[in-house]
């Protein structure tokens, strides 16, 4: 592999519109230059002209387990074991199905109040279906690790909490977990393509993570789902549908699984997604993680040093801790929907989370050190300017 050198090789391979310093790419990733012309390409000459022959002579139908390799090498996954599809919520729906499975015995399932809200309506939506009287226990996220014990069937946690930015220590947890006899289901959507994740060595059960945040595949860009090979034989696919079958094409009247991870397949792959998938993945297929990492934890560190001295206002409330934060930063402010309003009228775009914070994705592909101070000195225009008081920045969006 070529490797290129993140910023310098990177930035000239993405659109950013001028006058934006964009740090929101852990919600929706920027957009790569290769994305439309592959994505036409697709639609022209495969679609196009191909037409149906094309899941066969333009590899549609094995497309999604290729992806799922290239993918397997941001996050230490071993290959064959990564499969794309579907939405994040349908993944992790799918992968706590197969490790509840795995504990029949047990109905505790344990997450924490720091799980993104999707991931614990799909658990609270299974336990229904299931039916068999499990139940799902949030506790504090710093309370996770004292929280395990042999009860416990599914530890089912998001790696770094989209809010804060927290990270917990996969290694350690999972370790735990195992010896207590859980089965672990990681989250790793503020993960992938954020910080090198070593889900192989860690000995992590199942990972479920998307591909539109860090990874800048586009809005609605496919899920990916991982399964440790010595349980991919054997996990239960809750949601079985015809892709996932062993045999699609001999449209049995009866489901039999497919072996390995191919079963996590359930219908129809979004074959345009995927287009933009590979052109995003042309750039981070020649990454090194770990540079990624470097430069992410020195910008998070330069942005929380400009700010804090130029905005006391500001709490921060990601960890100073290297080991214990991703690849964001985020502040508490309590007029944080209108300054953050008052930011992007300004062209520096992060988001707000309910109740108070303002969050700031760090994403060293296309953000470099000019960035994050310019960033730092429009942020103290806003807050020690009061921009935010202005009527125009109080009006709530629907997306925030
Ligand atoms: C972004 C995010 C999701 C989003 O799920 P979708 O099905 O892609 O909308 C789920 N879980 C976590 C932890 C997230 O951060």
């Amino acid at each position: 592999m070529t490797k290129l050198r993140v910023y310098e090789d990177t930035k000239a391979l993405f659109h950013l519109p001028d006058g934006v310093i964009y740090l929101d790419g852990n919600s929706l990733g920027a957009l790569p230059l290769g994305v439309a012309e592959r994505v036409s390409r697709v639609i022209t000459a495969e679609w196009g002209d191909e037409l149906i022959r094309a899941w066969n002579s333009a590899g549609w139908y094995v497309q999604p387990r290729h992806i799922g390799d290239r993918i397997a090498r941001l996050i230490g996954a071993e290959a064959g074991s990564v499969m794309i599809g579907d939405t994040l919520s349908l993944k992790v729906y799918q992968a706590l199905a197969a490790a509840l499975d795995m504990k029949a015995e047990r109905k505790i399932i344990l997450s924490d109040t720091g799980n993104f809200p999707t991931d614990l309506y799909m658990a609270e939506g299974l336990i229904g279906t299931l039916g068999r009287g499990h139940q799902l226990r949030l506790v504090a996220p710093e309370e996770v690790e004292a929280a395990l014990s042999e009860e416990i069937a599914v530890l089912y946690v998001t790696e770094v909490d989209y809010r804060t930015g927290r990270r917990h220590d996969m290694a350690k947890l999972t370790a735990n977990a195992h010896a207590l006899g859980i089965v672990t289901v990681w989250d790793l959507a503020h993960s992938a393509g954020a910080l090198p994740v070593h889900l192989a060595a860690c000995g992590a059960d199942f990972a479920a993570g998307c591909t539109y945040k860090y990874l800048n595949a586009g809005p609605g860009a496919p899920a990916f789902l991982y399964v440790a090979p010595h349980h991919a034989g054997s996990a239960r696919a809750a949601l079985s549908g015809w892709m996932g079958h062993a045999k699609p094409f001999a449209f049995e009247l009866a489901y039999a699984a497919a072996g390995g991870v191919e079963r996590m397949r359930v219908g129809t792959p979004p074959v345009l997604a995927m287009a933009a998938l590979e052109a995003s993945l042309d750039i981070w297929d020649q990454i090194d993680m770990a540079d990624v990492r470097a430069r992410s934890l020195a910008l998070g560190d330069l942005l929380i040093a400009e700010v804090e001295r130029r905005c006391p206002a500001l709490k921060l409330v990601t960890p100073r801790a290297h080991a214990r934060r991703g690849s964001q930063v985020s502040f508490a402010f309590g007029n944080g929907y209108a300054a953050m309003q008052a930011l992007i009228a300004r062209g520096v775009i992060g988001d707000f989370r309910a109740p108070d914070i303002m969050r700031f994705g760090i994403t060293p592909l296309y953000i470099g050190e000019g960035e994050i101070v310019r960033a730092a000195e429009i942020i103290e225009e806003v807050i020690a300017g009061e921009m935010w008081r202005r009527p125009e920045y109080q009006v709530v969006n629907v997306v925030t």
